[in-house]
């Protein structure tokens, strides 16, 4: 057998278990309503949070940048990858952050890739929440730390995890701010406690936090009012922010221990002064107003409800991500199928990015959706929902 038939095998198994999906290509830009296949469809699945990869002041922004710098940035960051707009945007999230200093990687899973294999060595251990994004995952196993996996936001386990480990160097706990699959938010509080107890470095990844949760979006640590209690704070410049990217926000000689051991960071070429200059716009839209994210909570707190009054499972939702858990992969793909008919996008998500018996729909509220938009979805919702028996 050569090696395209074991691939060839793979993807017939995937297609037996029902999880092979053709990619879905977009005939227009990310927005609240997206056309697919000549048909206008509401977009339920998008990351997009408030809206601002169209907004005008970011377009601007890029363009002043392209006519400035041209379209790539050249290089890694380390040789000649390094521009002012590199320099301001560190700032300028350090500030948003509440940090001394932030360092910008190409993308929030380099990011945790980036930041968990440079910090964390064989004498150290790291202690994770069992629902950690894919990319602290892999962050961890790129590490020869010891690792020790926690059930999901059980403080408990938490706690006897770092008594068991105190003959470690350096104990980190790493969590989600607010989990991708479920859209509910970690105990930080709870869990800078236990951190202080034992000593232990706290490591939030804010991918769903930032531009969401907290005064102006400032993420999980202000939400909880937890300044300078937790050490590493990640964020992605992909979702709330509009563009695309991720940062390590901490301290300054956590950035500079990472602009020399961090490896995506070092070795891949830095991200274009377009991309820096769009995120220090959507920055300073944020620090300006914070009309977006009111409204943001507004439509997902409304159609939360709303679900939840039809019937709908919407799990441990408590953020503008909210599944509708339906349990079978195959009747959650048909699900997701049938709405995307009715005219609503809503991706289906089963194993292996969640356990066997809990797929799901996973809706995404965001700032853009008019009042119009949700109702529209929810009247989509309602009459699928009946006809799987699930409301
Ligand atoms: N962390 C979490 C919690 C995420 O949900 C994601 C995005 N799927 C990432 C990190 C990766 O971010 P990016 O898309 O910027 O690589």
């Amino acid at each position: 057998m050569n090696y395209l038939d074991y691939l060839a095998k793979d993807l017939e198994l995937l297609k037996m278990e029902g999880r092979f999906r053709p990619i879905t290509v977009w005939e227009s830009g990310s927005d609240s309503w997206m056309k697919l296949n000549g048909r206008r469809l509401l977009q339920m699945s998008s990351n997009n949070y408030l809206g601002l990869t169209n907004h005008p002041k970011l377009k601007e922004a890029a363009m002043k940048a392209i006519e400035e710098y041209g379209v790539g940035s050249g290089s890694v960051r380390t040789i000649t990858g390094t521009f002012h707009i590199h320099d301001e945007l560190e700032r300028e999230l350090a500030e948003f952050k509440g940090t001394e200093a932030a360092l910008v990687f190409q993308s929030g899973f380099t990011t945790n890739q980036g930041v968990l294999s440079s910090i964390l060595g064989p004498d150290d251990v790291v202690i994770s929440d069992e629902l950690n994004h894919a990319s602290i995952i892999d962050g961890i196993k790129l590490t020869k730390a010891s690792r020790s996996i926690f059930a999901h936001k059980d403080m408990d386990q938490l706690e006897k995890a770092l008594k068991d480990s105190q003959s470690h160097r350096t104990r980190v706990i790493a969590t989600d701010g607010v989990f991708s699959m479920d859209g509910d938010i970690a105990p930080l509080p709870d869990i800078v406690n236990l951190a202080e107890k034992y000593d232990a470095i706290v490591y939030v990844d804010d991918a769903h936090a930032s531009g969401v949760l907290g005064k102006n979006g400032k993420g999980s640590t202000d939400h909880f009012s937890l300044h300078g209690r937790v050490h590493i704070q990640i964020g992605t410049l992909s979702k709330a922010i509009g563009c695309v990217g991720g940062y390590a926000a901490g301290a300054q000689v956590l950035k500079e221990h990472l602009i020399h051991k961090a490896r995506p960071f070092l070795f891949s070429t830095s991200p274009t002064p377009s991309v820096a200059a769009a995120c220090l716009a959507a920055i300073s839209i944020l620090q300006e107003s914070s009309d977006l994210i009111a409204k943001l909570w507004d439509n997902a707190n409304g159609f939360r409800t709303e679900l939840k009054r039809l019937g709908f499972d919407t799990g441990a939702s408590e953020t503008p991500i909210i599944p509708i858990i339906i349990g079978d992969p195959a009747k959650t793909m048909r699900f997701s199928d049938r709405l995307q008919q009715e005219g609503v996008f809503a991706q289906g998500i089963v194993y292996p990015t969640v356990a066997m018996d809990k797929g799901r729909v996973r809706l995404i509220v965001t700032a853009r959706h008019t009042k119009e938009d949700l109702s529209f979805a929810l009247d989509c919702l309602q009459k699928v929902g009946r006809e799987f028996g699930l409301i």
